[in-house]
């Protein structure tokens, strides 16, 4: 049963865009001491653009044609990075290329492969394509799109790198603020990414998160939360992805994005419906008082 106080807590909540599941869940927060968050979608928009790309065109493809392969393979996947990538390559090839692509795979947290016209297509992050070639693919590019917090994915043909996108998504207008009022209460945010690290560590400055797990595989996310777990006792997980589902799942509080994919939202025990992390402090603050009126 719920006490009318705790019903109360409910729809102040509500009124402020802030969904509960049940009375558990207010209380739960009340004992956060830390907060894990997903990058991607969560402290930011979730909808990257490509800022840059690169090619070698050596391998009897063009730019053109590279493009468009990559583009084609990307339509075939819903990731955001995916359709940030497909949405480049239409604009820049303007319709001027059919391509059939064939056996697309999603390969979690790292990247998907395909087969066109007899080529083996693999398209993702460094350590999917092979990071010491990915390196020198890039030369000196590398590092300083990193610092800029860009993400690279690589194309590789028949085991050439033939491409390397890089892509920016921007931090959500009220991650900043979010994170400095968790900080100010005492609450530990840990930022959680299937991105590379220099990546990871530009985007944890900006927001002004100072612990970060980079290179985090989808699977591995519950185990970080399960550390988190013993380390802090108590804590919540912020997502937005199927990805994250299980982790959200395996939180002391699982919270999802309002904008996030319906995995996420059913798996959370609390969502914000407008997408604002700033939020979450406020909520805090009110099941504490709740608390304290019970107890
Ligand atoms: P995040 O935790 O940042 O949301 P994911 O776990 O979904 O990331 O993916 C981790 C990394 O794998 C991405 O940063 C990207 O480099 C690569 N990746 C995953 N899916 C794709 C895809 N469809 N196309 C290109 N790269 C991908
Ligand atoms: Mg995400």
């Amino acid at each position: 049963s719920i006490t009318p106080a705790t019903l109360s807590a409910i729809s102040n909540a509500a009124r402020k865009g802030v969904l509960f599941k049940g009375g558990v869940h207010v209380e739960n927060l009340s004992h956060v001491k830390a907060i894990a968050l997903d990058k991607t979608g969560t402290l930011t928009k979730g909808k990257p653009e490509v800022t840059d790309a690169h090619f070698k065109t050596d391998h009897g493809m063009d730019e053109v044609y590279i493009t468009a392969a990559v583009g084609a393979i990307e339509n075939e996947s819903t990731h955001p990075l995916a359709q940030a990538i497909t949405a480049y390559s239409r604009k820049q090839i303007e319709g001027k290329t059919e391509i059939e692509v064939q056996n697309m795979k999603n390969v979690s947290g790292n990247g998907v492969t395909a087969m066109i016209e007899g080529r083996k297509w693999e398209i993702g992050k460094p350590e999917f394509v092979g990071k010491e070639k990915a390196e020198a693919f890039l030369g000196g590019v590398a590092s300083e799109l990193a610092a800029q917090g860009k993400t690279v994915v690589f194309a590789k043909a028949d085991e050439e790198l033939v491409s390397v996108f890089a892509l920016k998504d921007t931090i959500r207008q009220t991650t900043k603020e979010a994170i400095k009022q968790l900080k100010d209460k005492g609450i530990v945010p840990v930022m959680l990414t299937g991105d590379n690290e220099r990546t990871a560590k530009a985007v944890a400055e900006e927001a002004g998160i100072d612990q970060y797990i980079a290179n985090c595989l989808p699977e591995e996310k519950v185990e970080h939360i399960k550390a988190l777990r013993s380390k802090y006792k108590n804590i919540a997980m912020v997502g937005d992805g199927i990805n994250d589902a299980p982790a959200l799942a395996s939180a002391n509080v699982g919270i999802a994005m309002g904008e996030g994919t319906d995995v996420a939202l059913e798996t959370a025990d609390m969502v914000l419906m407008k997408n604002d992390l700033s939020r979450i402090t406020n909520t805090v603050t009110l099941s504490s008082r709740l608390n304290r009126i019970v107890k």
